[in-house]
């Protein structure tokens, strides 16, 4: 027979002046998205002991709450592009290629993209966390910061179960909008005299794959027809990884202010927009999405808010000049994207032969000496950032700011072995290597 059900209860109450949970670590990253992921299991694979800190309560940042759906900017461009980034890029890539229909490469006659299924991307980042030891706060707040000698000591976070402190030899900003340098008063950029907008995306399901318009097709439509349905923006970008019936649906442009009010009612805007245009795919295109319905809504996507001032400002003419820089860390071909118009955005391809280069001054605060940052709040100007903040940089950023940090150690990220920082980012500034099998290619969709 069943034990009866438990009926004892305690009270408790709070006490008065309860002192904050105190953590220590070597380093700290702020921000799970995919720069602060890779930062931070890069850092453990180098042994160090490092707390991992997101406002969200799941990890994954972006990549898997907003529902981004494609890698870009990890090969390099057209049909056989080479990969780029390596490392922690390999250990992702090998994890989807297991998983069946989780990865499709796109390898585009410029572009080469490569769609995720975000769910299985959400366990890789999961069970790799933790198979590595990282400690991860979740649901964590940055309050506020300390900072003695033009270096930040310790971090005050909030979350719904009381207040952390975290104290690290070195700090990783992964937060995308430079929440930690900002919240420590050191300078930072936003955008002058332009916004970059946001989209909130949409997994539709139930689609009918075969008879999908072309992507033109959806634009030219929305173009005419946009007014009849109150949508903003005039171009229609649809994921699907074949053989699922689902597609990924990036339709709308919405404003992503740093203000909270107003962040959270731009928010729930972004719903209405997307709403309005999956009606309109109903409608404008029945034989593809009359059956289509909204599986899940994403966290809403946010490109470019807030940014760091680095030792170096990246600028849209080094990325086309490809200018090499002695400390670069990374590279891609993604083309420029900057949607600083409601309606569109800016496309600027680059050639098959094309990589450009971001070096390790754009990722150090320039006034203070144990932060780095990675992802989409390095120091760059709109245009050039529009390139570099796609994931397969990211990913090469997380990997060189955790590099940079371990060779600090206790000293200045400005003052580290630049031999050493080169010889630990070499794959990634210099590698050729070719992923796919003859058969990949083979079954690679071309577009
Ligand atoms: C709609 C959309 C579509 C895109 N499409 C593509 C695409 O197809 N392919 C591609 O490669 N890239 C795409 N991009 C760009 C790319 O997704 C992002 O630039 C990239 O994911 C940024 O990663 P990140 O790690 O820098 O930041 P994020 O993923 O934004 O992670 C930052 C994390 O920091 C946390 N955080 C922020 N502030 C605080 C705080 N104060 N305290 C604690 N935690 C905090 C956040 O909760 C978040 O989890 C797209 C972007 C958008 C918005």
């Amino acid at each position: 027979m069943a034990a009866s059900p438990s009926t004892e209860t305690v009270i408790v109450r709070r006490q008065a002046k309860s002192a904050p949970r105190k953590l220590a670590a070597d380093i700290c990253v702020v921000g799970a998205g995919i720069a602060g992921i890779t930062a931070a299991l890069q850092a453990a694979k180098l042994g160090r002991k490092v707390i991992l800190v997101d406002s969200q309560p799941s990890l994954g940042g972006q990549a898997v709450n907003s529902i981004i759906a494609t890698f870009c900017g990890l090969f390099s461009n057209g049909t056989h592009g080479y990969q780029f980034t390596y490392g922690v890029a390999d250990d992702l890539l090998s994890y989807l290629e297991a998983h069946e229909q989780a990865v499709h490469y796109r390898n585009g006659p410029r572009t080469t993209v490569v769609y995720y299924d975000e769910v299985t991307l959400g366990r890789w980042v999961e069970t790799s966390i933790l198979g590595a030891g990282v400690t991860p706060i979740l649901g964590a707040t940055i309050m506020d910061a300390r900072v003695e000698n033009d270096r930040i000591a310790s971090v005050d976070f909030m979350t719904r179960y009381g207040a952390v402190t975290v104290e690290a030899e070195g700090f990783i900003d992964a937060s995308g909008d430079a929440a930690l340098l900002w919240q420590a008063g050191f300078p930072c950029r936003e955008p002058a005299n332009h916004r970059v907008f946001g989209t909130q995306m949409v997994v539709l399901e139930h689609i009918d794959e075969a008879r999908q318009p072309p992507r033109e097709e959806i634009s030219a439509r929305m173009k005419e027809k946009g007014d009849q349905y109150g949508l903003l923006r005039r171009e229609g970008l649809g994921f699907t990884i074949p053989g699922r019936g689902i597609a990924a649906m990036n339709m709308t442009h919405v404003e992503t202010p740093l203000d909270p009010v107003e962040a959270s009612a731009k928010a729930l805007e972004g719903k209405e927009q997307a709403s309005r245009a999956v009606e309109f795919l109903k409608k404008e295109f029945p034989e593809c999405y009359g059956n289509a319905r909204v599986r899940s809504f994403g966290l809403p996507g946010i490109r470019q808010t807030r940014w760091i001032v680095g030792r170096h400002h990246l600028t849209v003419d080094e990325i086309k000049a490809q200018t090499k820089f002695d400390d670069a860390i990374g590279r891609t071909a993604w083309p420029i994207e900057l949607h600083d118009h409601g309606d569109g955005h800016h496309w600027i391809v680059f050639d098959e032969d094309h990589a450009h280069y971001i070096p390790l001054g754009s990722l150090v605060s320039r006034d203070c000496h144990n932060v780095v940052a990675a992802g989409r709040c390095i120091d760059a100007d709109s245009a050039a950032l529009s390139s570099v903040r796609v994931m397969g940089p990211c990913m090469a950023m997380g990997m060189a700011a955790a590099h940079a940090l371990d060779l600090a150690g206790s000293g200045s990220v400005h003052q580290i072995d630049m031999d050493q920082m080169r010889q630990r980012v070499a794959d990634n500034v210099e590698k050729q290597h070719y992923r796919w099998s003859e058969t990949q290619l083979a079954q690679a969709v071309t577009a």
